[in-house]
């Protein structure tokens, strides 16, 4: 009898890497998330809430004149559910809403906002929504839902935090939403080198994560503008001022037990990679492309650390 050709024998569902560091997904749009969840990733490390508002074509206040409050926390209840129950039990991260104020100009209701010289250095972030706690509050309200209908897998992270005191008046709003600061998973974004520096101070604050957005932290580490062609060549995530922040970032999380992450463009590289596994990041979010190859780099450097340490 004739056998069957050996290659055509192995399984056709590629296997995935068991590995010590978690692989995560970046979701970008919630239409995404059964695309991301076939990847075998072990939870998204980023879903921005911004997709779904800005895809209602209104800014935050215009919805909710036109619409009325219960519909805008319906709006994000319904973007996030689709993705945490595509994933569930595996943890799902949104980020709070962080659009730049030229973004908010260019929709229903953008006549308000102000004209800022520099938008990425102004309104953004947690900034603006501790400024407008009535606007923000709507979106913890809406985590609150998810968590009263089961999701217990959606973790709550606030964009652009500089210190413990930002994180310490969205940890006391959060609280005023129902939610208890101390059972829920959530934490910062480490985009600035003010987040980097403080991470002491946030740890006594309570964080749970804390995630690198090397997209900003390059940008701000480095001022060099993410968005201008002529200062391109000059934007490395992989700088060594960039690298120190993250390195000391994670040496001080490992003392605190805090759990720590990357949800940057760059966590899809594999120098960086490279660099985060060998430091002891906890997980790593990469493109939803970029999820294969990343889990196999994590797993080349872990055995090289563990073949390393015996030797
Ligand atoms: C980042 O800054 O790295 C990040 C993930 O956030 P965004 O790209 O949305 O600013
Ligand atoms: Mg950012």
């Amino acid at each position: 009898t004739e056998r069957e050709p050996i290659e055509e024998a192995r399984p056709k569902t590629p296997v995935k890497p068991m590995t010590a560091t978690e692989v995560k997904v970046n979701v970008s749009i919630p239409e995404a998330a059964e695309r991301a969840a076939a990847t075998g990733a072990d939870g998204v490390g980023l879903l921005r809430m911004e997709h779904m508002i800005l895809s209602t074509n209104k800014t935050p206040e215009r919805y909710i004149e036109d619409h009325g409050v219960d519909a805008y926390v319906d709006e994000i209840v319904e973007g996030i559910r689709g993705v945490a129950e595509e994933f569930y039990p595996r943890p799902v991260r949104v980020r709070t809403l962080d659009a730049p104020t030229d973004e908010f100009q260019q929709l229903q209701g953008g006549e308000n906002e102000p004209n800022e010289h520099n938008p990425m250095l102004g309104w953004r972030g947690i900034r603006r929504s501790l400024d407008k706690p009535g606007v923000f509050q709507h979106e913890l309200d809406a985590f609150s839902e998810l968590y009263d209908m089961g999701y217990d897998n959606v973790q709550i992270m606030f964009p652009l935090v500089n210190d413990a005191e930002d994180v310490l008046r969205a940890r006391r709003l959060m609280a005023e939403s129902g939610i208890d600061p101390d059972k829920r998973s959530w934490g910062v974004m480490i985009e600035t080198p003010a987040s980097a520096l403080q991470i002491e101070e946030m740890a006594q604050a309570g964080i749970k994560f804390a995630s690198f957005g090397t997209n900003d932290l390059t940008q701000y580490t480095l001022a060099v503008d993410r968005n201008n062609e002529n200062v391109a060549n000059r934007f490395d995530e992989l700088h060594p001022a960039v690298l120190e922040l993250i390195g000391q970032t994670i040496d001080c999380c490992r003392e605190h037990d805090i759990n720590t992450s990357i949800c940057g463009q760059a966590g899809s590289k594999p120098e960086m990679v490279r660099f985060l596994v060998n430091r002891g990041v906890s997980s790593i979010s990469a493109n939803i492309d970029a999820v294969r190859d990343v889990q196999h780099e994590v797993k080349r450097v872990e055995q090289k650390l563990m073949l390393d340490s015996v030797r």
